[in-house]
């Protein structure tokens, strides 16, 4: 038999569309509302392995209602972003780092692995392709999603022998058009998100359906999201779709310490989290700054907010790159993150923003950043 083929952008079919979208005012974009004239489709099944790539344009699958996907949720995905740059290049912020997290959560609801370069070849076409839909103006970008899915007719429950990998693309404007706006946070105690030797740390789309309802009981107490608390200890973990950090002054030294909760298992091993640990490292410590991943309790964080030690906290992820945090409501009190009552940001929110955002709009040449 001759071995299962990978992923080889060198087959890809590109079908362009007849009919292009309008575009939109870049003022009227909500996030992940619209798509883009055309989709990047690679199928794959256990006999043939992957077979060509296809970019067609966006349309409907055409699924069996018995589809595994349907039944036993093998879906996976990604949130990765382009960005133009001031010359017209489009530019990816560590694929890399998007594609191994795919095959990692691929591989954990039996779906096929991909040579992480091949895919992000494909990408880097798809996303040059929709070029036009990412509006020149700073913090506009086009949002990808790539996908996978189990397409085996069954309902057995096995490993599917089939599936989809696909990837679309939703143009989106800035997160906070009118500069920072800091959220407010609900400690949730009622529900855990995820738990050691879990699949809390994949990008499963079954993760996230169980999360609406106790962030949408957050949003009717007046909080913007819900923060995920792990164990009896109360240890923080993560926002809904962010890493948390929290800036605060040691008890017994005094120094500087950017906090941020370990990888174990029980957080998604965010992109942005990942950049924001390597900058911190070397730009803050040179500075007097700590730097750690390790567990912290809430009663930790009301401790340091009680004597003055709470400097800031911020969320870290794809959407908002940095989302200052004002308060946490826990036990019915509400801990306050260290913002003056006009500020919408601390400054390492701002420097850590201002870091980020120049490596993805390529003002900074850096190893990140990857010209289409
Ligand atoms: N945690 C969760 C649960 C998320 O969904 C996301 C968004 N992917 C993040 C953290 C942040 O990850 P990233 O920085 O890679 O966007």
């Amino acid at each position: 038999a001759t071995k299962p083929l990978g992923i080889d952008p060198s087959r890809l079919v590109l079908q362009k569309t007849q009919t292009p979208k309008p575009l939109q005012k870049p003022e009227d974009l909500v996030f992940g509302a619209t798509f883009t004239d055309h989709m990047l489709t690679v199928e794959w099944n256990k006999t043939s392995g992957w077979l060509e790539p296809h970019i067609t344009p966006y349309q409907n699958l055409s699924l069996d209602p018995a589809t595994c996907v349907f039944h036993y949720a093998f879906e996976c995905f990604e949130g990765m972003k382009a960005y133009k740059d001031s010359k017209g290049q489009i530019r990816l912020f560590r694929p890399d780092k998007n594609m191994a997290r795919f095959n990692k959560s691929a591989a954990r609801i039996a779906l096929p692995n991909f040579e992480s370069e091949a895919l992000i070849n494909l990408v880097a076409q798809f996303a040059k392709l929709e070029s036009r839909f990412i509006p020149d103006q700073k913090g506009y970008s086009l949002y990808l999603r790539p996908t996978m899915i189990g397409t085996q007719k069954t309902l057995g429950v096995g490993p599917p022998g089939s599936a989809l990998l696909y990837v679309i693309a939703s143009p989106v404007g800035p997160y906070y058009p009118t500069g920072f706006k800091a959220v407010s946070l609900e400690a949730t105690d009622y529900a855990v998100r995820a738990w050691p030797g879990g699949v809390g740390d994949s990008k499963l789309g079954a993760n996230y359906a169980p999360c609406i309802v106790p962030q949408r009981e957050a949003m009717s107490r007046g909080f913007q999201q819900n923060l995920w608390l792990f164990g009896e200890e109360e240890y923080v973990t993560e926002v809904g779709t962010m890493n948390l950090f929290v800036a605060v002054r040691n008890k017994e030294t005094g120094q500087k310490e950017l906090l941020t909760a370990p990888l174990d298992g029980t957080i998604l091993e965010g992109v942005t989290r990942d950049s924001v640990l390597a900058l911190a490292r070397e730009r803050l410590v040179p500075e007097g700054w700590g730097v750690s991943e390790r567990k912290f309790t809430m009663r930790e964080l009301d401790e340091a907010a009680q004597e003055g030690r709470l400097i800031e906290a911020f969320g870290a992820g794809t959407a908002a790159i940095v989302s200052p945090v004002r308060a946490i409501s826990w036990k019915g009190k509400l801990v306050n993150c260290g913002l003056k009552d006009h500020e919408e940001a601390g400054e390492i929110a701002l420097r850590v923003k201002n870091w980020m955002e120049a490596i993805q709009y390529g003002d900074e040449e850096h190893e990140w950043s990857y010209v289409c």
